[in-house]
Formats: structure tokens, C-alpha cells, sequence
């Protein structure tokens, strides 16, 4: 039998977006490193210093990581075999938590496969339906999708709007006395580097008896004693209740954890999505993390070199003009307008050897597209110099300095 002819392709409207990705100018290609996630890397056969991974203290290629990732290899094997809850906690897993509990200085933690899937699978169950969610506007995608998941009601203020929180919080308390609130932020704010106003942020909780939910995905081995994270660099132990971690970025590997009370990981292990119905973080993933509290816990000397860094790019480009808008942390951007033009910018910074990935709608702004960079304690002073040399180059180029 032969297939009826079709009148029609019922995928059109992808060939259609694409189409109009080219329109915008912010069409792109998949960019493919081709050798280790170190500061000087071969990306698209071209070799390059890069200010695009997340790799902040350098831990993706440590020897004490790389070590316990192929030992766990060889004793575990590569996969889990199963999720968590059925035959896929192995021994690591265990280990791996209860580290990061005490390093958090917190009773319990439980992992996730990633850093997104932990928000979409504990946001669900601290707002259920008839809670109310109070979020930053910034917040990142996978807490924007971990909200829309729950059937709580949404109340969203602007960007570090502490008036905007209060108000919400209070219109929401006088309503109804016994409602749960959670009040939801970045811990540090993944395209503008700025830290969540925390002290702040849970005096007014407290004040709404609400609960507060800090993502401390770029906090994390970023800022606090040995990478603790936000709370730690605001002294806020005990009065935030639920953290959010990623192993994926400065920890160097993949995954994410939530940080809090016994109970709520109790809670979770019986009802979180990701949890129950997709398979757990391979052995060597768990063993690699291990190794990189270790390395947080013995090497802060790489954290410190991080904010070296850090405070060198950041003083060179804001010396050059650049407009690099209010971070206070490793996360730099450089402000260029439009979509293209970020994405001009971004190809020719490329051309002269430095990768700075384009961002665009729908992650900022469209008037604020950028190139966002990330200094790393890997970088040295030479490498540095090279890459701010690029910027003054390409910047006069595109009339943006
Ligand atoms: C990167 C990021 C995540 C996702 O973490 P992964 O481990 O990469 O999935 C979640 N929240 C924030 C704020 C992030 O920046």
C-alpha cells in the first residue's frame, strides 16, 4: 500500500520559527568544545579562552574529582540502574548527602538529577493548591516552571522590589491568617550577578510567617565560608528554610540538592516527581561530587583566587566603558542592546579568540541582549588580559565603548 499524499506537513511551523530565529539575527549553532572545560579550550576547532562555563573554581577537571569519578566506575559500574525510590539509591548517594547536610550546616539534604529538576520537583509540594507563591521576576526558568506546576496562586514583584514583597506578603497575610506563603528567589541572579537582598527578604517573611526559598545555584562554592552559598554569606543560618543547591556549576559535575529540615526531605522522598519517576545520578557523578566538598572544605585558596579574578575582569571592563550593569559577583555582563548585536558582538569576540556565549529574548530582556561572562579561579592574569584586550578591540568596533 502506498501513503496517501499529504495535503499538508503538520511540522511547517517549525521550518517557520526558524525562519523567523534568522529574521531576528539571533539564529545560532551549537557551539562544540572539543577538549576539556578549562579556561583555554578547543571550541569548534578553534582554540579560545573562555568566559561561557560555569565552571567557576576549575573543579570539572580537579584530579581528586576526576580520581573518584573513575574509582566509583570501576566499583559501581556507570548507571544507577533504577530511581531512587525503587532500587537507585546506592551508597553514594547517601554519602553524598549527609556531606552536604553538614557542610550546609542543615539536618537533612536529598539530591536531585539537576539543579532544574530539584526546582520542579520540591516547588510542588511547599505550595499546594490553595498556598500562595511570592517570586522575583528575575527567578530562573526552572523555578518559573517549578511555579507553574503547582495550582498556588502566583504572586510575582519586580526585580529586588523590597517594597513589592512586603506589600505582597501583607496583602496576602491580613487575608487570611493561615494560608502558606512562599516566597521564592535566586539566590544570586544568573544573568545580572546580583545577590538576592536576603536579610531583607526574611525579615519580611518572618514578619508574614512565610516560608523562605533561596536557589543558590551561582551562590553555591561561590560565596560563603568555602562556598556555602547565600545564606552562609549573610549569616542567615536557621532562618531560611529551604535551599536550593546545583552540583552542576561551581561543583564541577551534575545535579542539584534541596538543603533544610529532616521532614522535608522525609516529605519529598515519597512525593517529589523527579524523585520517584526518573533514574538517579550514576555512581561516578556521585563520587565526583563527594570529592568536590572535600576539595571546597581544603582548598578555599581557590575561591579566593575566584574573586581575584573576578574583581580584575570586572575593573578592566567597567576601566574600558563597558556598559556592565550592577553584578557583584563572577557573573559579568556586558550589555550590548539588541539581540544581533549581542550575538555580533559574541561572533567577534570569537574571531579574536575569546568565547563569550550571546544572550538574548527569551532569557533577558530584548533592549538588554548581552554577552554574560564568568571569570573562573582557573583563568590567570595573562589569559585575562588577552580576553579584556578582545573586548577593547571588538567594543570600538561595534560603538559600544
Ligand atoms: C543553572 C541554574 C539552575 C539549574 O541547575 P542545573 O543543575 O544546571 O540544572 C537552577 N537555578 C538557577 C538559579 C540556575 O542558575
Amino acid at each position: 500500500m502506498t501513503a496517501p499524499a499529504r495535503a499538508r506537513n503538520p511540522l511547517a511551523f517549525l521550518e517557520a520559527e526558524i525562519e523567523e530565529l534568522k529574521a531576528k539575527g539571533i539564529f545560532r549553532r551549537l557551539r562544540v568544545v572539543q577538549s576539556e572545560q578549562k579556561s583555554r579550550c578547543v571550541i569548534d576547532g578553534k582554540e579560545v579562552i573562555t568566559l561561557s562555563s560555569n565552571n567557576y573554581l576549575g573543579l570539572n577537571t580537579h584530579p581528586k574529582l576526576m580520581a573518584a569519578a573513575a574509582e566509583a566506575v570501576r566499583d559501581y559500574g556507570a548507571g544507577s540502574g533504577a530511581v531512587r525510590t525503587i532500587a537507585g539509591t546506592m551508597t553514594l548517594h547517601e554519602q553524598l548527602e549527609a556531606r552536604l547536610a553538614d557542610f550546609k550546616h542543615v539536618e537533612a539534604t536529598l539530591t536531585f538529577q539537576s539543579g532544574f529538576t530539584c526546582n520542579t520537583g520540591v516547588i510542588p509540594i511547599l505550595a499546594p493548591e490553595g498556598a500562595v507563591i511570592v517570586s522575583d521576576a528575575l527567578n530562573h526558568a526552572s523555578i518559573i516552571d517549578g511555579i507553574r506546576l503547582t495550582k498556588a496562586e502566583r504572586r510575582i514583584f519586580p526585580h529586588a522590589d523590597m517594597d513589592g514583597l512586603r506589600t505582597a506578603l501583607r496583602e496576602v497575610r491580613d487575608a487570611d491568617a493561615d494560608r502558606t506563603i512562599l516566597v521564592l528567589t535566586d539566590g544570586v541572579f544568573s544573568m545580572d550577578g546580583d545577590i538576592a537582598k536576603l536579610p531583607e527578604i526574611v525579615d519580611a517573611a518572618e514578619e508574614a510567617d512565610a516560608i523562605v526559598y533561596v536557589d543558590d545555584a551561582h551562590g553555591s562554592g561561590v560565596l560563603g565560608r568555602n562556598g556555602r552559598g547565600t545564606v552562609d554569606h549573610f549569616g542567615l543560618h536557621g532562618r531560611v528554610q529551604v535551599q536550593v543547591g546545583t552540583l552542576s556549576k561551581a561543583i564541577g559535575v551534575l545535579g542539584g540538592y534541596v538543603a533544610g529540615s529532616r521532614s522535608l526531605r522525609t516529605v519529598l522522598e515519597h512525593k517529589a516527581r523527579p524523585f520517584l519517576f526518573s533514574t538517579s545520578a550514576p555512581p561516578a557523578v556521585a563520587a565526583a561530587c563527594i570529592a568536590a566538598v572535600d576539595v571546597l572544605e581544603t582548598e578555599p585558596e581557590l575561591i579566593d583566587r575566584l574573586w581575584d579574578n573576578a574583581r580584575f575582569f570586572k575593573d578592566g571592563l567597567a576601566r574600558l566603558g563597558f556598559n556592565i550593569g550592577h553584578s557583584e559577583t563572577p557573573i559579568t555582563p556586558v550589555i550590548a542592546g539588541e539581540g544581533a548585536l549581542a550575538m555580533k558582538l559574541s561572533d567577534r569576540l570569537f574571531e579574536e579568540g575569546v568565547f563569550a556565549q550571546g544572550i538574548g529574548f527569551p532569557t533577558v530582556p530584548e533592549h538588554l541582549s548581552r554577552v554574560r561572562t564568568i571569570v573562573t579561579a582557573g583563568h590567570t592574569r595573562d589569559e585575562l588580559e588577552t580576553c579584556l584586550a578582545a573586548f577593547e578591540t571588538v567594543g570600538r568596533e561595534l560603538a559600544l565603548i
